[in-house]
């Protein structure tokens, strides 16, 4: 009932052309239930028909989509000003159309919140909505999950969740501080826009593992090689723990740094600098540089050992070594592929396990 509002909503849908980003429709104030306040001027309503989305030739008609979305109505305070108000509306908002409250009489406008980077509504804005349905309990863990959730935009794999621990079944202990168990719902990996939810993986194994510094959980992630998808709290010990994949973050795949690091706890040289050496050798390996990676290989595995000489870095030695050094991952059997068995080899006496680093380096 009002021209300037008419002539504006026709203007845009004249001027539309092959775009209908920038349309507007005049939407009854039927079309819209479950009004909640928000703040003044403000509401939340569920919008029955959803917005335009393409013309069906077929059918001679618009096809919509977000049945039931939420949208947001805005009381519009000045009918006159509307084009100069429309392109500001537009930065913030995704802008549908226009109604009115039959009762007050007011002119509202139907917007969405979008995001300014990505310009829709991409993943972290189905995030935020959600802020106020969780927490950990903890102010750190939720800022930093929501801070991963905000900055996730259209790669919904750097947004880590909040997991009540009731979504684990069959919990079954690992190692120390570490657990394997069932996710019945399984990660996120795409927003169901029909169903208003996120579209979940279903019923995956996920390792749960101690978060020992809740003040540095950032740079724990970060040195974390596994895909992570969030954290949960044991409620008994009211331990949090990172709930991850047994894929490696960097190759999106169980790549050579995962096997060597599930079998990290079934050895040891008993020096922890050189287990450490090794094992980060290892864990650089990844995809396709097994070379890369040193092996505690047990004496018993070496025959025929024969002193040689001593040489400027001390007493070298040969040997036969039964396995052979790895090639590749054999899946089929579960276990590093191996060639050279009982090739020669060289034992030279490491003088300093302090500075193992060093010395491998210079090695020729
Ligand atoms: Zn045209
Ligand atoms: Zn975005
Ligand atoms: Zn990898």
């Amino acid at each position: 009932d009002n021209e300037d509002i008419n002539k504006f909503i026709q203007n845009t849908q004249l001027s539309s052309h092959n775009n209908l980003k920038e349309v507007l429709e005049w939407i009854p104030y039927y079309k819209f239930c479950d009004i909640t306040y928000i703040a003044e001027n403000e509401y939340k309503a569920n919008w029955i028909d959803g917005n335009i989305n393409y013309w069906d030739e077929s059918i001679q008609n618009w096809i919509r989509e977000g049945q039931n979305m939420i949208v947001i109505l805005k009381k519009l305070n000045n009918t006159k000003d509307i084009t100069l108000l429309f392109d500001k509306i537009k930065t913030d908002y995704i802008f549908y159309g226009i109604t009115q409250n039959p009762e007050t009489k007011d002119y509202m406008m139907v917007l969405n919140e979008k995001c300014k980077k990505c310009n829709n509504i991409c993943y972290s804005i189905h995030f935020q909505q959600n802020f106020n349905n969780w927490t950990s309990g903890n102010d750190d863990i939720d800022k930093f999950i929501q801070d991963t959730q905000i900055s996730a935009h259209n790669d919904v794999k750097k947004a880590l969740e909040w997991i009540p621990y009731d979504k684990f079944y069959d919990i079954k202990y690992i190692a120390e501080n570490k657990y394997k168990a069932n996710w019945r719902d399984g990660h996120i990996f795409d927003w169901d826009g029909k169903n208003k939810n996120w579209k979940r993986s279903q019923n995956i194994i996920a390792v749960l593992k101690k978060l020992n510094n809740a003040k540095d959980i950032r740079s724990v992630f970060i040195n974390e090689i596994y895909i992570a998808y969030g954290i949960t709290q044991n409620p008994e010990t009211k331990d949090y723990m990172m709930v991850l994949s047994d894929i490696c973050k960097k190759c999106n795949k169980i790549c050579y740094s995962i096997h060597f690091q599930q079998n990290f706890n079934n050895w040891t040289s008993g020096n922890d600098d050189i287990d450490k050496f090794i094992q980060d050798t290892q864990l650089s390996s990844h995809k396709d540089d097994v070379k890369k990676a040193l092996e505690w290989i047990p004496y018993n595995k070496l025959y025929n050992v024969e002193y040689i000489a001593k040489g400027g870095f001390g007493k070298v030695y040969k040997a036969n070594w039964i396995d052979g050094n790895i090639i590749f991952w054999d899946n089929k059997y579960q276990n590093w592929k191996r060639i050279g068995q009982n090739m020669f080899v060289a034992l030279k006496s490491l003088n300093n396990s302090k500075n193992v680093t060093l010395e491998f380096m210079n090695e020729v």
